[in-house]
């Protein structure tokens, strides 16, 4: 007979969101066999991030269990020994193939059946593959993507295989311009393409571009833009040789690295839970239309507070935040309680080479850049406010301290009035840090 579960609590997905959320559960007190988390992946919930930074590097190389979740934010790393102190289950390589929200019951592919009181949505998201649009020859051989474990352990094999080979990144997004440095860092030859105008297009100004295209060429990294991959050629062992552009040129390719953007995986719960936005609708406690069901993480489109309007965010830390979210308002309904809906302040940051930026707030309305942005500098560093309706509503900065990053971040929150931007192109960084 298929084997049947139950649990009071169980999470979908073994990612960031769940990691954190199953820490929340374990400050709250959880008893054995309450709480399970159900995961494709084979192993405990890590910091997601790593994958296209360290997890890459020739030296200085991230692997588990280093990255274990919570140590991105500064916590406790939890092991699956963790896990097993606490009696949470964690059920490893187990890929839920149907859902159905109205008997609250779920089915792995195994055939096991896992019943539940309260379920918490956390399948972040997948990523959109050339395949999916019928690109021609893109499912040769060495045709990257990278979401998973198993996507960054695949890369690293091929990187070992294919030295001082050449690479060639389709896509100028966060994958893109991280893949691309540390594929040079590993000594590839590296050469970007993307049809936007410039890098990063949905968060970047062209002048925040313009630098780090500056740097990334000054590295030996070449960029080609305004231009798309429409085919591979591949040898006769299906290894892939070659990417043909649309604009006619054609580039060697021993690896191909693609960073085309997500999609956020509710394909389980279509028709059975509102959605918004291409994620799944909720509350300011991650509460979806259907009782005890809860979506966190990349999938969870949520309102955003300090902007009042419904957001989905594919970001880490809202990953982490959402999840604890989620768990306190469940442990506070449960005991007649309740706390404060969630007040977001999106937060994206990044890190390549010697770089790293971070970024606070909205980018809607005017820009000013301040600080030294010359990709030829020994040590640049530079930032950008966004100004609508006379107030500063999103700020970035490369190369911040953590003080200054901190104040940055205060200016996102409290929008102070700017009447000069002329003033705060000189101001730059004194602004923020004076308030
Ligand atoms: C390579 C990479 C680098 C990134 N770098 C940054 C960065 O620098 N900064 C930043 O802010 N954000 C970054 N992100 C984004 C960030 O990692 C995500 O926003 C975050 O991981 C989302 O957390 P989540 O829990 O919603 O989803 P995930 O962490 O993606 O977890 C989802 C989990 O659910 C599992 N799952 C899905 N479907 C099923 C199913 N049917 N059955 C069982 N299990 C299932 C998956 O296998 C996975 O384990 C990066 C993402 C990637 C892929």
């Amino acid at each position: 007979m298929a084997e049947e579960k139950f649990y009071k609590y169980v999470i979908v997905g073994g990612g960031v969101s769940a990691g954190y959320a199953a820490r929340e559960f374990g400050r709250h007190g959880v008893k054995p066999g309450e709480l399970a988390i159900i995961s494709k992946e084979a192993v405990a919930p890590y910091e997601r991030p790593a994958l296209s930074k360290a997890y890459l590097f020739p030296e200085g190389t991230a692997r588990l269990p280093g990255f274990h979740v919570c140590v991105g934010s500064g916590g406790e790393r939890l092991l699956p020994e963790w896990y097993a102190e606490k009696g949470i289950d964690l059920l490893l390589s187990t890929e839920i193939v149907k859902a159905d929200l109205a008997s609250k019951s779920l089915v792995s592919a195994a055939g096991t059946t896992f019943k539940y009181e309260v379920l918490i949505i956390a399948t972040g998201s997948t990523v959109i593959k050339l395949t999916d649009f019928g690109v021609q020859g893109a499912d040769a051989n060495n045709i990257f993507y990278l979401r998973e474990i198993d996507d960054a352990d695949k890369l690293v094999a091929a990187i070992k295989d294919k030295k001082d080979g050449k690479a060639v990144i389709v896509g100028g997004g966060y994958i893109g311009l991280e893949l691309g440095a540390a594929l040079k860092v590993n000594n590839l030859d590296v050469t970007m393409v993307y049809p936007e105008p410039w890098c990063m297009p949905r968060l970047f100004t062209a002048e925040i571009a313009a630098f780090y295209e500056g740097y990334y060429a000054n590295k030996g990294i070449k960029i080609i833009k305004g231009t798309v991959a429409v085919g591979f050629d591949s040898d006769a062992s299906g290894n892939v040789t070659a990417v043909k552009l649309k604009d006619g040129r054609v580039l060697d390719a021993d690896i191909v690295v693609v960073g085309v953007g997500g999609r956020p995986l509710t394909t389980l719960f279509k028709g059975q839970v509102e959605e918004e936005k291409n994620g799944i609708k909720t509350d300011g406690y991650f509460k979806t239309s259907v009782p005890d069901v809860y979506a966190v993480g990349d999938v969870a489109t949520f309102p955003l507070k300090l902007y009042n309007e419904l957001r989905r965010v594919e970001h880490v830390d809202h990953a982490r935040k959402s999840a604890e979210q989620a768990v306190k308002a469940i442990k506070a309904s449960e005991e007649g309680g309740s706390i404060e809906t969630y007040d977001y302040l999106p937060y994206f940051y990044s890190r390549s080479f010697n770089l790293s930026w971070q970024f606070y707030g909205d980018n809607v309305g005017d820009t000013v850049l301040f600080g030294d942005n010359n990709p030829e500098s020994s040590k640049p560093k530079f930032g950008t406010y966004w100004i609508k309706n006379g107030r500063v509503v999103g700020a970035f900065l490369e190369a911040g301290t953590p003080e200054e990053n901190k104040a940055i971040a205060k200016v996102a929150r409290i929008q102070p009035p700017v009447e000069d931007l002329e003033k705060l192109t000189k101001d730059g960084l004194a602004f923020a840090s004076a308030l």
